[in-house]
């Protein structure tokens, strides 16, 4: 009996068991839809990491005297960021009551975990290259500052604010959001990946195995519906980026 017991033991160890789901879920400007708190908010960070989703996504500007904000859009109640000080700034407050988050509060928030990944995104200047570069170097600064250098990943569209991050942070990883460059040029230029929308990847469909093959990292955005989601789990996208990190947790665990 207990001979059989151990055969069947056994043979359930080598039972085929089907391959679990690769894809990681990013929270896109934190997990604010379904929570009903504003994009980008600390609120909808510390959502996104209850979820333990991989990582959590959010941008960032620079104030007209350097210091870094979260924040999507280029201004917040018809105020610029990039022409506005930080003192204006910080009496800026968002839907929920929080104040515009600085860089620095937002990472000191996602600091004392290790789940959930801060996606810092650099957010390319309206007013100069020189602004956006100088932004780079305040983010990693600050992240360094701050120690969560661990566990952020950078992402930019502008290709240079790209590679001034592996300048500054080799190891540090980095993926490109602007579509014009294909996988052998990101890696041939040492970053670390691509976060492409997803309908460039329909289009080019050779990316993704492409980038597999050249070992960079495949992300897309912003993807929200369900179809699209399975599309890129068959193709075995790294991340998905999703304004529906719950919809996404449950398509992946099924
Ligand atoms: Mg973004």
């Amino acid at each position: 009996m207990k001979e059989l017991a151990f055969m069947l033991m056994l043979l359930s160890f080598f039972q085929p068991v089907s391959q679990p789901a690769t894809t990681k879920v990013i929270a896109h400007r934190g997990a604010w839809k379904n929570t009903n708190v504003p994009e980008n908010s600390i609120a909808a960070l510390q959502h996104a990491i209850a979820l333990k989703c991989y990582g959590s996504e959010f941008d960032v500007h620079m104030s007209v005297d350097s210091v870094p904000f979260v924040l999507h859009d280029h201004s917040i109640q018809g105020i610029l960021i990039e022409k506005t000080t930080a003192a204006e700034l910080s009496k800026m407050k968002l839907s929920n009551g929080e104040p515009l988050p600085t860089l620095e509060s937002y990472l000191l928030a996602g600091k004392d975990q290790t789940q959930t990944r801060l996606i810092l995104e650099i957010k390319t200047s309206q007013i100069s290259k020189e602004r956006s570069l100088a932004l780079t170097k305040k983010c990693v600064d600050l992240v360094n500052k701050t120690g969560v250098a661990s566990i952020t990943d950078y992402i930019a569209f502008d290709f240079d604010v790209c590679l001034e991050v592996k300048k500054l942070a080799p190891r540090a990883h980095v993926q490109y959001l602007s579509s014009d460059k294909a996988p052998e040029q990101l890696a041939a230029a040492g970053l670390d990946g691509f976060d492409y929308h997803y309908s460039v990847l329909k289009k080019n469909e050779s990316w993704l195995a492409d980038a597999h093959r050249l070992k960079l990292s495949t992300n897309a955005w912003t993807v929200n519906d369900e179809e699209t989601m399975r599309w890129l789990i068959d193709r075995k996208a790294d991340m998905i980026t999703t304004n529906e990190p719950e919809k996404l947790i449950e398509l992946l665990r099924k």
